[in-house]
């Protein structure tokens, strides 16, 4: 998911409105902005994009206010429903309440069992809600204090923006900042301490011509109201564990994640590739969008020409996004189409981000076969998936993951490949800018490669399901 608020700046859902538009690739499912006017919460929200749920100007004029936090849908618990579809917003004790969160909360169903045995009424099968009735029946005294109760309670990634009437606006990454979250300042806006962007990626700073100022760090409150900007770090230093597949894949490629420019990046991990399991070939495709930036590494690494052998109808969503298996099987040859003049003939090298079902990678090989290539080389910018996410990316269970039920071998011969390579580990954290995985894999998360998951399990443990 997409997360965004912004603070203090007239029209502030205006702005939320594009910020969701810059996130629009973490989440294609639904979309909504909730605002404060001073007095009253507005919010709107529908399934769809962005454009689609506030292209209409009348729905960004009712959402007034100097204050607003939005959110990309990109369904991993819950499903398809609007009910489902955030920010949430809640009336309780201290007023109104809204709720943006990015991420999976690992011991929602535990919780959730809890707290329905206590009475509470759960309105979506989400876990953001947890969240709210956790702030609801707290005991302490201020807005803050149950914030700070609530997210003691749950594990998990999340990075929450939170939005209040008195008590500011709150944003917080997970103790091991899992999910990613920057705070940006719009200038012009100083007076009266207005002006901050809380955002999921840098690009959707650059989008309203805010400045990065620096990333929320792992575990860190921060609370920003007319006063000023606090920061809290209630769980201390518990080290970092950044998602890895943030940088492979999910982010935009013109982000920064950690000071880490996400193209150059994904263009190393591209060179590593070339370095460590090159092959004669004539041409390096890249599957769009996800494998460009790699394929220009790999390209101009190993020599050989980059070209647009595969072209990208850019108006459907990211294929595993969809659903349905059924839907995921229509929407890959809706996306993509070989070009025919690029590929007759040639040995191709085609470079993607990852193999997950292997439904992708099968119709692709073939569609560039079909279009004359005399052999496809098929290069992983990722190690194989072989782990679910449990953490806010949407992989399938373990069954449905290729890689763990194929070695490299046998996935090659499924996919139909004259060969098959991933990224190793050193290479990848090479790219990353460390000595190898020795070295950075205490800074990422690397769960769905390794299966070594930092956050505990404990809804799958106590065999609870969402
Ligand atoms: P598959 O191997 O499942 O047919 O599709 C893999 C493609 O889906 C990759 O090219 C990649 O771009 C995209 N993808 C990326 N991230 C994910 C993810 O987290 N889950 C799934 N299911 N697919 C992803
Ligand atoms: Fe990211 Fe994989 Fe960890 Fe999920 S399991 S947070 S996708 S690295
Ligand atoms: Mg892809």
């Amino acid at each position: 998911c997409g997360v965004f608020g912004v603070w203090g700046v007239p029209d502030a859902a205006a702005l939320t409105a594009l910020g969701l538009h810059a996130l629009q690739h973490r989440g294609q499912e639904a979309a909504g902005i909730v605002s404060y006017d001073g007095e009253r919460f507005h919010q709107h929200k529908g399934l769809g994009l962005v454009g689609e749920v506030f292209g209409d100007s009348r729905v960004i004029a009712s959402l007034p206010g100097p204050v607003a936090i939005g959110h990309n849908r990109y369904a991993t618990t819950g499903g398809t429903h609007v009910r489902n579809v955030q920010p949430l917003y809640a009336d309780y004790e201290f007023g109104g309440l809204s709720v943006a969160h990015n991420g999976n909360l690992t011991n929602s169903a535990t919780l959730k069992q809890a707290l329905v045995k206590r009475g509470c009424i759960f309105q979506s099968m989400t876990d953001t809600e947890v969240f709210i009735h956790l702030i609801a029946i707290s005991l302490y005294s201020n807005v803050l204090d149950r914030f700070l109760d609530a997210v003691k309670q749950v594990k998990g990634a999340y990075s929450l923006i939170t939005l209040t009437p008195n008590d500011g606006l709150i944003g917080m990454r997970d103790p091991l900042g899992v999910r990613p979250l920057v705070l940006g300042r719009l200038p012009g806006h100083e007076v009266g301490n207005g002006g901050w962007v809380l955002s999921s990626e840098t690009c959707a700073l650059d989008i309203i011509g805010a400045e990065y100022v620096r990333d929320i760090e792992p575990g860190e409150v921060v609370v920003i109201d007319e006063t000023g900007i606090r920061s809290l770090h209630p769980f201390g230093d518990q080290g970092a564990r950044f998602c890895v597949f943030e940088h492979i894949y999910f982010a935009r490629p013109d982000s920064v994640l950690e000071h880490v420019p996400v193209y150059e990046a994904r263009k190393k991990i591209g060179a590593e590739l070339a370095l460590e399991s090159g092959v004669e070939a004539d041409v390096v495709v890249p599957v769009p969008d996800s494998g460009v930036p790699s394929a220009v590494g790999y390209a101009a690494q190993s020599n050989i020409p980059f070209e647009l052998g595969i072209i990208r109808n850019h108006y459907v969503g990211r294929t595993f996004i969809e659903p349905t298996d059924q839907i995921r099987n229509l929407g890959v040859k809706m996306k993509h189409s070989a070009n025919r003049a690029v590929l007759a003939g040639k040995r191709v090298i085609l470079v993607d981000d990852s193999i997950v079902r292997g439904t992708t990678s099968r119709k692709i090989v073939d569609m560039v076969r079909a279009a004359g290539a005399t052999e496809v080389h098929m290069r992983i910018t990722s190690p194989p998936t072989k782990h679910p996410c449990f953490y806010g990316i949407d992989t399938p269970e373990e069954s449905k993951l290729m890689a763990a039920t194929h070695t490299v071998e046998e996935m090659a011969k499924a996919i139909g490949v004259e060969s098959l390579a991933f990224v190793s580990f050193d290479g990848l954290y090479r790219a990353l800018g460390h000595n190898g995985r020795a070295e950075g894999a205490t800074r990422y998360c690397d769960a769905c490669f390794t299966g070594d998951y930092p956050i505990s399990l404990v809804d799958k443990e106590g065999n609870l399901v969402h």
